[in-house]
């Protein structure tokens, strides 16, 4: 909520400079497909759970900045984010993106990664996220092997998600966690008109402070992302 009660589109004291960030930085580095794929998602009934695509320059500079070759996704939606990795990441880098809805991704995001030549990169799991790690996890090979991980799912598993990736990721790899601060109703959990989600944000939010293997840095960029990068 801003100071008269107005429930707020973005964490930035007003909609013009997030407008302008987004027209200086933002949409003229775009790539095309990413473009298309945002376009297409704006009308989606959820297209409040995509990715912000000034969150999505911050995570395809991070992901740039640890080399990332082999990464996971939790929470895929539309695909913003997943395309955005399968187009940064290199020729012979490896995506595995979970998500219980196959056909979202597959109606809206599918087609313009097809046409961007970068379905290669993408190992899509249709499952719930906790067992899907969990296999990872067994296969020996795949502990403290991933460069990069992000997560943009149901927020009530957080922790659970948060447990296996740190030992699915190298040490110095990153994960990524979206929507921490729920458009600002952090500060005001009573105040806000999906209080379970904030209430899970707050909770995700002070334990990864707590949590000693992890550096972080808790950015305002988009609804709020948490980078923890793996030390220990
Ligand atoms: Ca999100």
């Amino acid at each position: 909520m801003d100071p008269t009660g107005k429930r707020m589109k973005q964490l930035l004291q007003s909609d013009e400079l997030t407008e302008y960030i987004f027209e200086t930085s933002v949409y003229p580095r775009e790539p095309a497909p990413l473009k298309e794929l945002r376009e297409a998602t704006v009308s989606h009934t959820r297209a409040v759970f995509a990715t912000a695509p000034d969150a999505g320059q911050l995570l395809g500079m991070l992901l740039k900045l640890v080399d990332a070759k082999k990464t996971i996704e939790i929470g895929v939606y539309t695909g913003y984010s997943l395309l955005l990795t399968a187009l940064t990441i290199p020729e012979e880098g490896k995506i595995v993106a979970i998500d219980i809805d196959r056909e979202t991704y597959e109606q809206i995001g599918l087609p313009i990664i097809k046409k961007a030549s970068v379905e290669h990169k993408i190992d899509f799991i249709e499952s719930q996220a906790v067992p899907a790690l969990d296999k990872l996890l067994e296969n020996q090979e795949n502990q403290g092997s991933f460069d990069f991980a992000y997560v943009d799912a149901d927020k009530a598993n957080d922790w659970n998600y948060h447990e296996r990736l740190l030992k699915l990721l190298k040490v110095g790899g990153l994960v990524v966690y979206d929507n921490t601060l729920v458009l600002g109703s952090v500060v005001c959990p009573e105040e806000s008109n999906q209080r379970r989600r904030t209430e899970l944000a707050i909770e995700h939010n002070k334990a990864l402070a707590a949590d000693p293997r992890i550096q972080i840095s808790h950015v305002s960029v988009g609804d709020g992302m948490m980078i923890c990068r793996r030390i220990i």
